[in-house]
């Protein structure tokens, strides 16, 4: 049998479609994981059981009792209070407006909980063990259906005074530019999100620009699949590779502005669109960000990376807030 990992935590990653728990070293080693489907329109009661269960499946799986357990970190989606562990709102789980998500997992569990934004711990995670090791200022990206953004500043998540910092997604790159989910004009959101990738595709697509996507993609698919966008932009597509050029100009701009207020060592950009089409997006992103590089020394040390981590980096980083909140200084 292996021998058992000594004062471990836990890392809980709680999404709308699936909560995932991991078992972690201090040293960021996974030693045991469960996951379960979120109850996600049950309301929080429901959600805060699945996710007590699947804490105990995978300690159970570990061998480790509560007690041992040194600390416990949990991402969720939302506007979080990291003081005391409640969820202002969130708006992917039906029904989630002030919920004491610590408290309750604390009396649950009977360890010590921190709760952080998901994004907010993803981007921890890649900080603490994964693209973004060893620095100690990093800016996380990642385009999605919106833009998630993440701030660490010397070692520690910056999350204001609201809890509502690092809204990356919502720095406006464009006056009166196009719509964004959140009502205003012009948001980097509205520009090079997954979502504005999509729309400019589909409109392309509308007003009959020739390209290959039209067979690979499905009128029944409400969402085009990254194997699909990378698919096309392998064929050299004309219209894939001038939006996916125009997607990374947009968060090469987004990503150099950042650079001038904060100057950390590392961007970091994950998330689906990324990993699948990283070999197209990334060169656009550094070449345009450094453009607009106002400090002009040394402007290769600031790096830009892409996520490491894939779909452990929400484990990983709740456990690694874990630890850097309750573990040994
Ligand atoms: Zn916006």
């Amino acid at each position: 049998m292996a021998k058992k990992v000594k004062s471990p935590f836990v890392g809980i990653d709680l999404g709308g479609t699936k909560v995932l728990a991991a078992i972690v070293s201090p040293k960021g080693r996974v030693v045991a994981r469960a996951k379960n489907l979120t109850p996600d329109r049950e309301g929080p009661e429901a959600v805060i059981a699945v996710v007590t269960e699947t804490v105990r499946q995978a300690l159970q799986k570990a061998e480790v009792k509560p007690d041992e357990v040194a600390g416990i970190g949990i991402g969720t989606p939302g506007l979080v209070d990291a003081s005391t562990g409640i969820v202002r709102y969130a708006p992917n789980l039906a029904g989630w407006d002030e919920v004491p998500l610590g408290p309750a997992l604390h009396k649950a569990l009977g360890r010590p909980v921190i709760v952080g934004n998901d994004v907010d711990v993803s981007t921890f995670g890649e900080y603490a063990v994964g693209a973004g090791a060893g620095c100690n200022s990093v800016v996380g990206i990642f385009p999605g259906t919106g833009i998630g953004g993440a701030l660490i500043l010397n070692g520690r998540l910056h999350t204001g005074m609201r809890g509502s910092a690092s809204e990356l997604g919502h720095i406006v790159l464009m006056a009166d530019g196009p719509l964004c989910g959140c009502g205003r004009r012009g948001c980097a959101e509205a520009l090079a999100s997954r979502t504005a990738l999509e729309r400019d595709l589909r409109a392309a697509i509308r007003f009959g620009q020739e390209t290959a996507l039209r067979d690979l993609i499905d009128d029944s698919d409400d969402h085009i699949r990254s194997g699909v966008l990378a698919q096309a932009a392998r064929m050299g597509d004309r219209l894939m590779l001038e939006t996916l050029q125009r997607t990374g100009y947009y968060l090469g701009l987004l990503a150099g502005s950042i650079v001038n207020v904060i100057d950390p060592e590392m961007v970091i950009f994950g998330g689906g669109l990324i990993e699948a089409c990283q070999e197209w997006l990334m060169p656009t992103i550094r070449n345009t960000a450094r453009q607009y590089f106002i400090n002009r020394l040394d402007i290769d040390r600031v790096k830009m990376e892409t996520a490491l981590l894939g779909d452990d980096a929400g484990v990983l980083g709740a456990a690694m807030l874990a630890r850097s909140t309750f573990g040994e200084k």
